[in-house]
Formats: C-alpha cells, sequence, structure tokens
C-alpha cells in the first residue's frame, strides 16, 4: 500500500516550478532581499504560471490541487527564495479558512476572484500583544445589526501593505476567550482600514510584512468567515492544512544549503586535498542529506493525511518543528563548511541563514508544536502496551525454559512502587526490596489485562 513515487503530472508540476524558480527568482532574489522589498512582478509572474493558488478548488475555477502537490511546488520555491515563498504562498493561508467555512456565497465570490485575477489576500490572527495565544485576541468585533463593526490591530502580517483583502480573527468580547473569537473578509479598502509601515527583518526581506489598523470598520454579515464561538476552531484547522508547507519551505531551504555546501567542499582545498576528502566533512553531508530526507518525509506524510482526509493535526506540528529545527541546523553546518566566505554577503548562504531562522516562529513557534504534540501523546495516543503496573514479567524458574510454557497454577504480583515480581499464591506482606506493604502489589499473573483493547484503531477523521 505505501507508495512514495510521484505520478507524472507531480513531477512535471515540480520541474515546471523549478524552472520557474530558477529561471525568474534566482537572478533577483538577493537584489531584493538586499533592498529589503517584496518584487511584486514576481508574485504576479507566480500567478500567470499557475504556481499561486493552486489549491482552490475547481469548483471555485481553481486547480483543486491537493496539500502534497503545495508540497512539491514550496519546496522548489523556497530553495530558490524563503522569502518570495512566504509571500508567494501566503494567499493559500488567507483562502485556507475561507475554503474551510461554511458561507458558501463568499466561497463563491471571493475563490473565484482570486482564482481567476491577480489578487492577493493576507491572514490575521496575530497581534502587538498575542501571536502564540489565538485565544487572546482583542481585536474587537461589536454586533451592530446584521453588521459587525472592527476595532483594532494586527501585527506581523505576511504580504499586509500589499493584501487586497485580510483574513481577519477577531473577538465579540476579549473575555470569552476561545469562545469569542470569529472571522471575517475585509476589503483592504474598506473605510477605516490602514496600513502600517512595512516592518524590517533579520531575514526573508523579500517578503512584506505590516501591521494593519481598523477603526470602526464595517463588517457586512455577507462576510463572516466564522461567527463568534467557530473562530478559534477554524484557525486552528487553518495551521493543521498549512504548517506541513512551513515544513516544506524548511526542506526547500535546507535542500540548497546542503547542495551548496557539497559543491564547494569538492572545490575548497585546504592541506593539499579537497575539503571534502575529510570525514569530518563528510558526515557533516551526511547529516545534512539525513535531515532532508526526514522532513522531507514528515511533511509529506503530514500533506498525505490532509489529502486523504485524516485530521493531520498532529503530523503537521511533528513535520513543522522537526523540518524547521533540522533546515537552520542544516544552514549553521553549511555556513560552517564555507568558512569565512560563508559569513560574507556575496555567498547565498548568509541570506539562507537568516531567511530559515523565521521557519521556527511563523505559524506556531516551535514550542506550541511541541505542547500539541505532547498534549497529544499525553492525552490522546493510544499505547500498544498495558500500564507498566500490569506488566508480566516473570523470571526462569515460573516457566520452563526454553519451551516458555508457564506453570498454569501459578500467581504473580508486581510491587507497582520498584518493580518486583512476586510468585506465590499471596503478595508478600512488605516488598523484600522497597520494603513498601502488601497493599502495593498488583496481581500480574495470570495476566489481568484483556489484548483486545491493544488493537490498531482506524486513523482519526
Ligand atoms: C516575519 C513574520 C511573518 C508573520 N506572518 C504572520 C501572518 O501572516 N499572520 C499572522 O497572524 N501572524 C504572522 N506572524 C506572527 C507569528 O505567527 C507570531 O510571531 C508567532 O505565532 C509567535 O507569536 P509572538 O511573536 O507573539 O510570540 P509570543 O506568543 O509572545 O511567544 C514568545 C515566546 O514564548 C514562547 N511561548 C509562548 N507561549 C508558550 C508556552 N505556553 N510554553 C512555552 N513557550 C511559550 C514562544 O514559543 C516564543 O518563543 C508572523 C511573524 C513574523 C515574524
Amino acid at each position: 500500500m505505501l507508495n512514495f513515487n510521484l505520478s507524472p503530472e507531480q513531477i512535471e508540476l515540480r520541474d515546471q516550478t523549478r524552472r520557474f524558480a530558477l529561471e525568474e527568482i534566482l537572478p533577483v532574489a538577493w537584489e531584493y532581499d538586499a533592498r529589503d522589498e517584496l518584487p511584486l512582478f514576481i508574485l504576479k509572474k507566480a500567478f500567470e504560471a499557475g504556481i499561486m493558488n493552486g489549491d482552490i478548488p475547481k469548483a471555485y475555477g481553481g486547480k483543486g490541487r491537493g496539500a502534497l502537490e503545495s508540497a512539491l511546488l514550496t519546496e522548489e520555491i523556497a530553495a530558490v527564495c524563503p522569502g518570495l515563498a512566504t509571500s508567494i504562498f501566503d494567499n493559500s493561508l488567507g483562502m485556507e479558512p475561507i475554503m474551510l467555512c461554511r458561507n458558501e456565497p463568499l466561497k463563491q465570490k471571493i475563490l473565484s476572484e482570486i482564482a481567476a485575477d491577480f489578487k492577493l489576500i493576507c491572514f490575521a490572527t496575530s497581534e502587538p500583544v498575542m501571536g502564540s495565544d489565538v485565544s487572546g485576541i482583542r481585536c474587537l468585533a461589536r454586533p451592530d445589526g446584521d453588521d459587525y463593526i472592527l476595532n483594532g490591530t494586527k501585527y506581523w502580517i505576511t504580504n499586509g501593505g500589499i493584501a487586497d483583502y485580510i483574513t481577519v480573527f477577531a473577538t465579540v468580547d476579549p473575555k470569552k476567550a476561545h469562545e469569542g473569537i470569529c472571522a471575517f473578509l475585509v476589503d483592504r479598502n474598506w473605510k477605516g482600514v490602514s496600513v502600517g509601515r512595512h516592518i524590517p527583518k533579520l531575514g526573508q526581506r523579500c517578503s512584506n510584512t505590516a501591521g494593519i489598523n481598523f477603526k470602526d470598520v464595517r463588517v457586512p454579515k455577507a462576510n463572516v468567515v466564522a461567527p463568534p464561538g467557530e473562530g478559534f476552531v477554524l484557525a486552528m484547522q487553518t495551521f493543521s492544512r498549512t504548517r506541513p508547507i512551513i515544513g516544506s519551505f524548511a526542506v526547500g531551504a535546507a535542500r540548497s544549503a546542503m547542495e551548496l555546501a557539497v559543491d564547494y567542499a569538492k572545490k575548497r582545498r585546504t592541506f593539499g586535498v579537497k575539503i571534502a576528502n575529510n570525514q569530518a566533512i563528510q558526515f557533516k553531508i551526511a547529516e545534512m542529506y539525513q535531515k532532508v530526507e526526514t522532513a522531507r518525509l514528515l511533511t509529506w506524510k503530514a500533506a498525505w493525511e490532509a489529502d486523504s482526509g485524516q485530521d493531520p493535526t498532529v503530523t503537521a506540528s511533528i513535520a513543522k518543528f522537526y523540518a524547521t529545527e533540522a533546515a537552520m541546523e542544516v544552514v549553521e553546518e553549511a555556513l560552517q563548511i564555507f568558512g569565512g566566505y560563508g559569513y560574507t554577503r556575496l555567498y547565498p548562504i548568509e541570506k539562507l541563514y537568516r531567511d530559515t531562522r523565521l521557519f521556527k516562529i511563523y505559524e506556531g513557534t516551535s514550542e506550541i508544536q511541541r505542547i500539541i504534540v505532547s498534549g497529544f501523546v499525553l492525552h490522546g495516543y493510544q499505547p500498544s502496551l498495558p500500564p507498566l503496573e500490569d506488566f508480566p514479567m516473570l523470571t526462569g524458574i515460573d516457566f520452563a525454559v526454553p519451551d516458555g510454557v508457564v506453570d498454569p497454577k501459578i500467581k504473580g504480583w508486581r510491587c507497582r512502587m520498584c518493580g518486583y515480581i512476586h510468585t506465590a499464591d499471596e503478595p508478600p506482606k512488605e516488598c523484600p526490596y522497597c520494603y513498601f506493604p502488601q497493599t502495593a502489589f498488583k496481581q500480574v499473573w495470570p495476566q489481568t489485562f484483556g489484548t483486545e483493547q491493544y488493537k490498531s484503531k482506524p486513523p482519526p477523521k
């Protein structure tokens, strides 16, 4: 059943995108990075080449690409410029809540428009005082008849300075936390919407990032993406589908850093040999490749889960924090292989280093991904083994070695404190190892747990 082969169409899509990245983005990315400016014409070309907005369903005039295809595309663009990848694929983030929402007329209107025309839509949950804690949104949506009046500021908004539309998450009452969160589609040109200055950043300087302020902005009912109480879940569902893409950004950046380092290591000579001849460098290269491959597998798995209708939340989080941290390690080692040249702005590693750093922060920091994954492992994961206190670890004297036939008459008692197994009709008065009383013992033989409950379960939808 498992198959990692891409279809001929997927390979063609990847090659087409790679050509676009090499021909259109590679020559100009460093100059725009130095200028701290987004080259809008590249986004327009990406739209015309069918690279942007590929995930819009066919019913709305889109290409209906799945998450795996998006992962293939984004890796290629990020491999050449992570900053431009962020801005080119930001439409997918801005549109995802709309694709997931129940407002059919809004979907028809907006998704068809974005599929047909070069329009930008950004995504806004973060604010000056909150990012990780989406339940802490303060941007206020006051109901007014059928409309809502929006007041507040969104911060860190990718493409915020250039987008035509904003998918805004707000609250009807900050005290209601999760229960108050709602979402709206806002037109940039509406009265009361203003955009702050482009925020200067360490990296991803080809990507526009800005704050957006809403002053008494009237939002009609027709533009409600999520009514109060449904916005928080919608934001989380959005991230579950977009986080694999951040994983792919990281795979692309790491892959480039590895390729550049390999190329350099094969040419640079020290002590009379090429540096690639040193085992210390070869080991770095092996680990770089291991990280690129592992990160891609995790990312593809999350994308595959999303495409097969499963809930990809946990795998998406694992993919995001593994791939983004692995990418940073790969770029760091690549810079080391370049020696002093890696530290200059005349070689591409320095930009990759700055650009890659962002992946661990946006769309949920590495810490937030760990909270999601540990929450699942602690509270939702289905174990395949019985609890430790039920472990029947019998010794050789309790069964016939080598046949492994257990004496049917024996009883086994396990000390729940230190693990000692006592075989007798009754547990001991106290444990001979840790001196805990008889009450610490639990019968573990004959087996007290049923094995039925440890059968595999189908994945959650
Ligand atoms: C360039 C850029 C582009 C962005 N684009 C967008 C965008 O388009 N739309 C949008 O809405 N947002 C965007 N963001 C915002 C981004 O999603 C947030 O910066 C991110 O979610 C972190 O939020 P914060 O910066 O407020 O950090 P905080 O939430 O204040 O966290 C600060 C630190 O504390 C850690 N932390 C927080 N809570 C916990 C906890 N419970 N346990 C352990 N550690 C914790 C965090 O991991 C982090 O390290 C962008 C950010 C940047 C830098």
